[in-house]
């Protein structure tokens, strides 16, 4: 079963890319970060814990995104679709307890795309995005370099052992969209046809 995970720092453009592969491969996306914002705008008993830590620029706690990735696996049982995973895993404890499971629903991760920008590229984007989108943590430096330094610290290693697997692919997320795509499609189709 094809199961995809999008690695990156904040502003590789996991979730432009994520909304392209929906379209092409009738994913079921799991989006941690646009699931915990639904979690404000829906007013949701999780709310003013999920401010508060998005506010910071820190991780939400493990027990509530765990909950929330269980949910949507559930939601697609009857569907069966290929999953695709945005900002999920972030940290080891969150691969681990993904291939867990994983495991639970007969399947497993089949390729991890880290999507490879510079530092530079990356707080421009997050500056044109915050005037585009308004989202509060893309506005404020030092909630950025709290995000990039949970990317540095405990995400960047669960790359590592995606690698061991032989799961990990490289892309130059510097590109355009349309080239970040095409790039990862030829990935994807390898490994479909394989
Ligand atoms: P970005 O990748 O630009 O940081 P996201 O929308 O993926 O944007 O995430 C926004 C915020 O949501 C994060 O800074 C964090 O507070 C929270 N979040 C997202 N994914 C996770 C996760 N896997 N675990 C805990 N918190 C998360």
């Amino acid at each position: 079963m094809l199961n995809i995970i999008l690695l990156g720092p904040p502003g590789s453009g996991k979730g432009t890319q994520a909304e392209l592969l929906v379209k092409k491969y009738n994913f079921f996306p799991i989006s941690l970060g646009a699931l915990l914002r639904k979690q404000i705008t829906e007013n949701t008993p999780h709310k003013a814990l999920v401010q508060e830590y998005i506010d910071n620029g820190q991780l939400v706690p493990d027990s509530l995104s765990f909950q929330l990735v269980v949910n949507q696996l559930v939601q697609n049982q009857s569907q069966g679709k290929p999953l695709l995973f945005d900002g999920f895993p972030r940290t080891m404890d969150q691969a681990a307890f993904l291939d867990g499971l994983l495991i639970k629903h007969n399947t497993k991760i089949s390729s991890v795309i880290l999507l490879d920008v510079s530092h530079e590229t990356l707080l421009q984007r997050l500056k044109d995005r915050a005037t585009i989108q308004g989202r509060s943590d893309d506005q404020d430096d030092q909630k950025i370099t709290t995000r990039m330094h949970i990317y540095a610290e405990q995400t960047l290693p669960i790359a590592n052992y995606y690698q061991a697997q032989h799961k990990l692919y490289r892309v130059d997320g510097a590109q355009n969209p349309e080239q970040v795509v095409k790039a990862i499609e030829k990935i994807i189709d390898r490994w479909i046809k394989k």
